[in-house]
Protein backbone atom coordinates (compact mmCIF):
# COMPACT_ATOMS: atom_id res chain seq x y z
CA UNK A 1 0.00 0.00 0.00
CA UNK A 2 1.77 3.12 -1.26
CA UNK A 3 5.27 1.81 -1.24
CA UNK A 4 7.57 2.15 -3.45
CA UNK A 5 8.71 -0.91 -5.97
CA UNK A 6 12.09 -0.42 -3.95
CA UNK A 7 10.77 -0.86 -0.35
CA UNK A 8 8.42 -3.53 -0.86
CA UNK A 9 11.29 -6.78 -0.64
CA UNK A 10 14.52 -6.65 1.68
CA UNK A 11 16.94 -6.84 -1.23
CA UNK A 12 17.28 -3.77 -2.91
CA UNK A 13 17.57 -5.08 -7.16
CA UNK A 14 18.39 -2.88 -10.07
CA UNK A 15 16.82 -3.20 -13.99
CA UNK A 16 15.24 -1.94 -16.45
CA UNK A 17 11.97 -1.24 -16.76
CA UNK A 18 8.91 0.19 -19.55
CA UNK A 19 7.19 3.31 -17.31
CA UNK A 20 4.20 3.37 -19.80
CA UNK A 21 2.85 1.87 -23.10
CA UNK A 22 5.50 3.64 -25.23
CA UNK A 23 7.69 0.93 -24.18
CA UNK A 24 10.56 2.74 -23.73
CA UNK A 25 12.90 1.11 -20.91
CA UNK A 26 14.94 2.94 -18.21
CA UNK A 27 16.63 2.86 -15.28
CA UNK A 28 14.93 1.18 -12.55
CA UNK A 29 14.98 0.88 -8.90
CA UNK A 30 12.87 -2.11 -7.05
CA UNK A 31 13.46 -4.95 -4.76
CA UNK A 32 13.24 -8.57 -4.42
CA UNK A 33 12.62 -11.25 -1.58
CA UNK A 34 14.98 -12.66 0.67
CA UNK A 35 15.77 -16.06 0.00
CA UNK A 36 13.03 -18.53 1.16
CA UNK A 37 13.54 -21.81 2.58
CA UNK A 38 13.61 -22.97 -1.09
CA UNK A 39 14.56 -20.75 -2.99
CA UNK A 40 17.57 -19.82 -5.25
CA UNK A 41 19.15 -16.21 -5.37
CA UNK A 42 21.33 -15.98 -9.15
CA UNK A 43 23.62 -13.16 -10.01
CA UNK A 44 22.09 -12.36 -14.03
CA UNK A 45 24.66 -12.54 -16.51
CA UNK A 46 22.48 -12.40 -19.58
CA UNK A 47 19.14 -12.30 -20.95
CA UNK A 48 17.43 -13.15 -24.13
CA UNK A 49 15.02 -10.55 -25.93
CA UNK A 50 11.68 -12.27 -26.82
CA UNK A 51 9.23 -10.99 -29.09
CA UNK A 52 6.50 -11.46 -26.08
CA UNK A 53 8.76 -9.18 -24.43
CA UNK A 54 8.11 -6.15 -26.95
CA UNK A 55 4.09 -6.81 -26.96
CA UNK A 56 4.35 -7.00 -23.05
CA UNK A 57 6.44 -3.32 -22.96
CA UNK A 58 3.89 -1.22 -25.61
CA UNK A 59 1.08 -3.39 -23.73
CA UNK A 60 -0.08 -4.80 -27.21
CA UNK A 61 -1.81 -8.07 -25.46
CA UNK A 62 -3.28 -5.54 -22.55
CA UNK A 63 -3.22 -6.26 -18.99
CA UNK A 64 0.63 -4.79 -18.80
CA UNK A 65 1.48 -3.31 -14.87
CA UNK A 66 3.58 -0.42 -15.29
CA UNK A 67 6.87 -0.22 -14.22
CA UNK A 68 7.57 -3.51 -16.41
CA UNK A 69 10.52 -5.08 -16.25
CA UNK A 70 10.54 -7.53 -18.69
CA UNK A 71 12.91 -10.87 -19.64
CA UNK A 72 12.20 -14.44 -19.75
CA UNK A 73 15.21 -16.38 -21.01
CA UNK A 74 17.68 -15.76 -18.20
CA UNK A 75 20.56 -17.21 -17.24
CA UNK A 76 23.50 -16.36 -14.19
CA UNK A 77 25.02 -18.06 -11.31
CA UNK A 78 23.98 -19.04 -8.22
CA UNK A 79 25.11 -16.99 -4.81
CA UNK A 80 22.56 -17.81 -2.36
CA UNK A 81 20.10 -20.86 -1.51
CA UNK A 82 18.09 -21.55 0.92
CA UNK A 83 17.87 -24.22 3.99
CA UNK A 84 15.55 -26.41 2.31
CA UNK A 85 17.15 -26.43 -1.35
CA UNK A 86 18.07 -29.73 -3.03
CA UNK A 87 19.13 -29.01 -6.64
CA UNK A 88 21.56 -26.71 -6.32
CA UNK A 89 24.57 -24.91 -4.85
CA UNK A 90 26.40 -21.95 -5.18
CA UNK A 91 28.09 -21.24 -8.34
CA UNK A 92 25.70 -23.73 -10.42
CA UNK A 93 25.01 -22.66 -13.70
CA UNK A 94 20.99 -22.49 -14.37
CA UNK A 95 18.28 -20.65 -15.92
CA UNK A 96 14.91 -19.26 -15.77
CA UNK A 97 12.43 -19.30 -18.22
CA UNK A 98 8.58 -18.50 -18.51
CA UNK A 99 7.51 -19.42 -15.43
CA UNK A 100 8.32 -18.67 -11.91
CA UNK A 101 5.45 -20.64 -10.17
CA UNK A 102 1.94 -22.28 -10.37
CA UNK A 103 -0.44 -24.27 -8.20
CA UNK A 104 1.06 -27.40 -7.79
CA UNK A 105 -2.57 -29.76 -7.23
CA UNK A 106 -4.22 -29.62 -10.51
CA UNK A 107 -4.26 -32.10 -13.04
CA UNK A 108 -1.92 -30.46 -15.10
CA UNK A 109 0.86 -29.53 -12.32
CA UNK A 110 0.41 -33.69 -11.28
CA UNK A 111 1.36 -34.16 -15.04
CA UNK A 112 4.51 -32.06 -15.18
CA UNK A 113 2.31 -29.24 -17.34
CA UNK A 114 2.71 -26.17 -15.03
CA UNK A 115 2.96 -24.31 -18.29
CA UNK A 116 -0.64 -25.27 -18.88
CA UNK A 117 -1.98 -24.76 -14.87
CA UNK A 118 -4.73 -22.09 -14.48
CA UNK A 119 -2.59 -20.18 -11.44
CA UNK A 120 0.52 -20.44 -12.95
CA UNK A 121 2.95 -17.03 -12.39
CA UNK A 122 4.77 -15.82 -15.26
CA UNK A 123 8.00 -14.71 -14.68
CA UNK A 124 7.60 -11.05 -15.27
CA UNK A 125 3.88 -8.65 -15.12
CA UNK A 126 2.33 -11.28 -13.09
CA UNK A 127 1.60 -11.63 -8.92
CA UNK A 128 3.53 -13.96 -7.28
CA UNK A 129 1.65 -16.01 -4.24
CA UNK A 130 3.17 -13.09 -1.49
CA UNK A 131 1.49 -10.47 -3.39
CA UNK A 132 3.58 -8.79 -5.29
CA UNK A 133 4.86 -8.48 -8.89
CA UNK A 134 7.09 -10.00 -10.35
CA UNK A 135 10.04 -8.64 -12.23
CA UNK A 136 11.76 -9.87 -15.42
CA UNK A 137 15.71 -10.66 -16.27
CA UNK A 138 16.69 -7.40 -17.45
CA UNK A 139 17.95 -6.88 -13.66
CA UNK A 140 21.25 -7.31 -11.61
CA UNK A 141 19.49 -10.47 -9.68
CA UNK A 142 16.86 -13.11 -9.20
CA UNK A 143 15.27 -15.18 -6.63
CA UNK A 144 13.02 -17.98 -7.55
CA UNK A 145 11.55 -21.28 -6.14
CA UNK A 146 14.28 -24.21 -6.99
CA UNK A 147 11.45 -26.15 -8.99
CA UNK A 148 11.46 -23.30 -11.64
CA UNK A 149 15.25 -22.98 -12.01
CA UNK A 150 16.67 -25.19 -14.63
CA UNK A 151 20.89 -26.13 -14.54
CA UNK A 152 22.48 -24.97 -17.73
CA UNK A 153 25.23 -28.13 -18.70
CA UNK A 154 28.61 -26.77 -18.66
CA UNK A 155 29.44 -27.27 -22.53
CA UNK A 156 26.52 -24.87 -23.11
CA UNK A 157 27.71 -21.60 -23.81
CA UNK A 158 25.42 -19.58 -21.31
CA UNK A 159 24.59 -16.12 -23.66
CA UNK A 160 24.07 -18.46 -26.53
CA UNK A 161 21.97 -20.90 -24.17
CA UNK A 162 19.76 -18.09 -22.95
CA UNK A 163 17.03 -18.25 -25.70
CA UNK A 164 16.87 -21.79 -25.37
CA UNK A 165 14.70 -21.43 -22.25
CA UNK A 166 11.45 -19.52 -23.75
CA UNK A 167 12.28 -19.96 -27.54
CA UNK A 168 13.97 -23.61 -27.49
CA UNK A 169 11.10 -24.94 -25.29
CA UNK A 170 8.73 -23.75 -27.21
CA UNK A 171 9.30 -25.72 -30.05
CA UNK A 172 11.08 -28.88 -28.49
CA UNK A 173 7.73 -29.61 -26.70
CA UNK A 174 5.76 -29.85 -29.44
CA UNK A 175 8.00 -31.95 -31.38
CA UNK A 176 8.24 -34.08 -28.59
CA UNK A 177 4.35 -33.80 -28.05
CA UNK A 178 3.15 -34.38 -31.94
CA UNK A 179 5.70 -37.05 -32.06
CA UNK A 180 7.57 -35.37 -34.98
CA UNK A 181 11.03 -36.59 -33.03
CA UNK A 182 11.12 -39.83 -35.09
CA UNK A 183 14.21 -40.00 -37.79
CA UNK A 184 12.84 -39.61 -40.93
CA UNK A 185 10.17 -37.92 -40.91
CA UNK A 186 9.79 -34.73 -42.75
CA UNK A 187 9.12 -31.63 -41.18
CA UNK A 188 8.62 -28.17 -42.47
CA UNK A 189 9.50 -24.77 -40.17
CA UNK A 190 7.61 -21.94 -40.87
CA UNK A 191 9.36 -18.29 -40.38
CA UNK A 192 12.85 -18.29 -39.93
CA UNK A 193 13.16 -15.76 -36.66
CA UNK A 194 13.86 -16.53 -33.00
CA UNK A 195 11.21 -19.42 -32.60
CA UNK A 196 12.13 -20.79 -36.24
CA UNK A 197 15.92 -21.09 -36.50
CA UNK A 198 15.93 -22.86 -33.30
CA UNK A 199 13.08 -24.77 -34.46
CA UNK A 200 15.25 -26.32 -37.66
CA UNK A 201 18.17 -27.49 -35.27
CA UNK A 202 16.26 -29.59 -32.68
CA UNK A 203 14.04 -31.30 -35.60
CA UNK A 204 17.45 -32.01 -37.14
CA UNK A 205 18.99 -33.34 -34.55
CA UNK A 206 15.69 -35.86 -33.90
CA UNK A 207 16.83 -36.78 -37.43
CA UNK A 208 14.10 -35.17 -39.80
CA UNK A 209 13.90 -33.83 -42.96
CA UNK A 210 13.78 -30.04 -42.43
CA UNK A 211 12.16 -27.65 -45.00
CA UNK A 212 11.98 -23.95 -44.22
CA UNK A 213 9.19 -22.43 -45.46
CA UNK A 214 9.38 -18.80 -45.95
CA UNK A 215 7.81 -15.65 -47.93
CA UNK A 216 10.96 -14.71 -49.22
CA UNK A 217 14.11 -16.31 -50.72
CA UNK A 218 16.46 -13.87 -48.58
CA UNK A 219 17.52 -16.82 -46.09
CA UNK A 220 17.80 -19.45 -48.38
CA UNK A 221 21.75 -19.71 -47.75
CA UNK A 222 21.82 -18.86 -44.49
CA UNK A 223 18.84 -21.69 -43.59
CA UNK A 224 20.70 -24.60 -45.53
CA UNK A 225 24.45 -23.58 -44.72
CA UNK A 226 24.51 -22.17 -41.06
CA UNK A 227 21.09 -23.84 -39.58
CA UNK A 228 21.13 -27.09 -41.41
CA UNK A 229 18.46 -27.31 -43.32
CA UNK A 230 17.41 -29.58 -45.47
CA UNK A 231 15.96 -27.75 -48.45
CA UNK A 232 14.10 -24.17 -48.35
CA UNK A 233 10.16 -23.42 -49.97
CA UNK A 234 9.23 -19.73 -50.79
CA UNK A 235 5.60 -19.70 -50.16
CA UNK A 236 4.81 -17.04 -52.99
CA UNK A 237 6.33 -19.00 -55.49
CA UNK A 238 3.30 -21.33 -56.66
CA UNK A 239 5.56 -23.61 -57.97
CA UNK A 240 7.65 -24.60 -55.35
CA UNK A 241 4.20 -24.90 -53.34
CA UNK A 242 2.79 -27.08 -55.98
CA UNK A 243 5.61 -29.16 -55.93
CA UNK A 244 6.43 -29.78 -52.01
CA UNK A 245 2.28 -30.73 -51.77
CA UNK A 246 1.44 -33.47 -49.18
CA UNK A 247 4.96 -34.09 -48.92
CA UNK A 248 5.57 -33.30 -45.01
CA UNK A 249 4.59 -35.11 -41.85
CA UNK A 250 4.07 -31.98 -39.40
CA UNK A 251 5.04 -28.38 -39.88
CA UNK A 252 6.14 -26.28 -37.08
CA UNK A 253 4.53 -22.82 -37.50
CA UNK A 254 6.39 -20.00 -36.08
CA UNK A 255 5.21 -17.13 -37.47
CA UNK A 256 2.99 -14.59 -35.20
CA UNK A 257 1.27 -12.34 -37.88
CA UNK A 258 -2.20 -12.94 -39.60
CA UNK A 259 -1.31 -15.35 -42.25
CA UNK A 260 -2.80 -17.97 -44.80
CA UNK A 261 -3.02 -21.38 -43.38
CA UNK A 262 -4.79 -23.09 -46.60
CA UNK A 263 -1.42 -23.51 -48.54
CA UNK A 264 0.59 -24.81 -45.33
CA UNK A 265 -2.20 -27.63 -44.89
CA UNK A 266 -1.48 -28.38 -48.57
CA UNK A 267 2.08 -29.22 -47.96
CA UNK A 268 1.10 -31.79 -45.27
CA UNK A 269 0.48 -35.78 -46.00
CA UNK A 270 -2.37 -37.14 -44.34
CA UNK A 271 -2.57 -37.29 -40.82
CA UNK A 272 -0.08 -34.37 -40.70
CA UNK A 273 0.09 -31.82 -38.60
CA UNK A 274 0.23 -28.24 -38.57
CA UNK A 275 1.41 -27.12 -35.11
CA UNK A 276 1.14 -23.35 -34.16
CA UNK A 277 3.40 -21.88 -31.74
CA UNK A 278 3.55 -17.98 -32.69
CA UNK A 279 1.14 -16.07 -31.28
CA UNK A 280 -1.01 -13.62 -33.99
CA UNK A 281 -2.81 -11.36 -32.04
CA UNK A 282 -6.37 -11.89 -34.23
CA UNK A 283 -7.92 -15.27 -35.44
CA UNK A 284 -6.41 -17.05 -38.17
CA UNK A 285 -8.76 -17.96 -41.08
CA UNK A 286 -9.29 -22.21 -40.54
CA UNK A 287 -10.06 -23.92 -43.87
CA UNK A 288 -11.96 -27.11 -42.69
CA UNK A 289 -12.41 -29.22 -45.91
CA UNK A 290 -8.64 -29.31 -46.29
CA UNK A 291 -8.40 -30.92 -42.93
CA UNK A 292 -11.32 -33.36 -43.80
CA UNK A 293 -9.53 -34.47 -47.05
CA UNK A 294 -6.36 -36.49 -45.41
CA UNK A 295 -7.51 -36.21 -41.37
CA UNK A 296 -5.07 -33.39 -40.73
CA UNK A 297 -5.09 -31.83 -37.74
CA UNK A 298 -4.17 -28.07 -36.35
CA UNK A 299 -3.11 -27.50 -33.06
CA UNK A 300 -1.20 -25.39 -30.21
CA UNK A 301 1.39 -25.48 -27.86
CA UNK A 302 2.82 -23.38 -25.26
CA UNK A 303 6.22 -23.14 -23.58
CA UNK A 304 6.67 -26.56 -22.05
CA UNK A 305 6.87 -27.58 -17.93
CA UNK A 306 9.96 -27.17 -15.91
CA UNK A 307 10.40 -31.30 -16.16
CA UNK A 308 10.19 -30.96 -20.06
CA UNK A 309 12.60 -27.58 -19.86
CA UNK A 310 15.35 -29.74 -18.16
CA UNK A 311 15.03 -32.41 -20.71
CA UNK A 312 15.32 -29.54 -23.13
CA UNK A 313 18.33 -28.01 -21.99
CA UNK A 314 20.43 -31.58 -21.54
CA UNK A 315 19.29 -32.51 -25.16
CA UNK A 316 20.40 -29.22 -26.42
CA UNK A 317 24.17 -29.81 -24.81
CA UNK A 318 24.55 -33.29 -26.07
CA UNK A 319 23.64 -31.90 -29.55
CA UNK A 320 25.08 -28.98 -29.03
CA UNK A 321 21.96 -26.70 -29.58
CA UNK A 322 21.72 -22.87 -28.93
CA UNK A 323 20.88 -19.96 -30.43
CA UNK A 324 22.34 -17.80 -32.67
CA UNK A 325 22.44 -14.52 -31.10
CA UNK A 326 23.56 -10.66 -31.31
CA UNK A 327 24.72 -9.77 -27.75
CA UNK A 328 24.17 -5.95 -26.89
CA UNK A 329 24.46 -3.77 -23.65
CA UNK A 330 21.78 -3.01 -22.13
CA UNK A 331 21.76 0.93 -22.92
CA UNK A 332 21.33 -0.79 -26.65
CA UNK A 333 17.94 -2.51 -25.39
CA UNK A 334 15.72 0.09 -26.89
CA UNK A 335 17.61 0.01 -30.26
CA UNK A 336 17.18 -3.53 -30.07
CA UNK A 337 13.23 -3.09 -29.68
CA UNK A 338 12.69 -0.90 -32.63
CA UNK A 339 15.16 -3.49 -34.60
CA UNK A 340 12.95 -6.60 -33.32
CA UNK A 341 9.91 -5.13 -34.54
CA UNK A 342 10.92 -5.19 -38.31
CA UNK A 343 12.55 -8.59 -37.03
CA UNK A 344 16.17 -7.17 -38.08
CA UNK A 345 18.17 -9.78 -35.93
CA UNK A 346 19.56 -12.88 -36.62
CA UNK A 347 18.13 -14.53 -35.02
CA UNK A 348 18.05 -13.50 -31.00
CA UNK A 349 18.94 -10.77 -28.93
CA UNK A 350 21.13 -11.43 -26.25
CA UNK A 351 21.54 -8.66 -23.01
CA UNK A 352 24.81 -8.76 -21.50
CA UNK A 353 23.50 -7.86 -18.13
CA UNK A 354 26.42 -8.85 -16.02
CA UNK A 355 29.25 -6.43 -17.75
CA UNK A 356 26.23 -3.53 -18.79
CA UNK A 357 24.03 -3.19 -16.59
CA UNK A 358 25.46 -0.79 -13.78
CA UNK A 359 23.04 0.33 -11.05
CA UNK A 360 22.84 4.68 -11.89
ZN1 LIG B 1 9.39 -15.73 -24.73
ZN1 LIG C 1 -1.57 -26.25 -11.28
Amino acid sequence: MGMSAEEVHAVKAFGWAAKDQSGLLSPFHFSRRDTGEEDVRFKILYCGICHTDLHRIKNEWGGSKYPLVPGHEIVGVVTEVGAKVQKFKVEDRVGVGCLVGACHSCDNCSNNLENYCPKKILTYNATYHDGTTTYGGYSDHMVANEHYLVRIPDNLPLDAAAPLLCAGITVYSPLKFFQLDKPGLHVGVVGLGGLGHVGVKFAKAFGAKVTVISTSPNKKEEAIERLGADSFLVSRDPDQMQAAMGTMDGILDTVSAVHPLLPLLGLLKSHGKLIMVGAPDKPLELPVFPLLMGRKMVAGSGIGGMKETQEMVDFAAKHDITADIEVIPIDYVNTAMERLAKADVRYRFVIDVANTLKAA
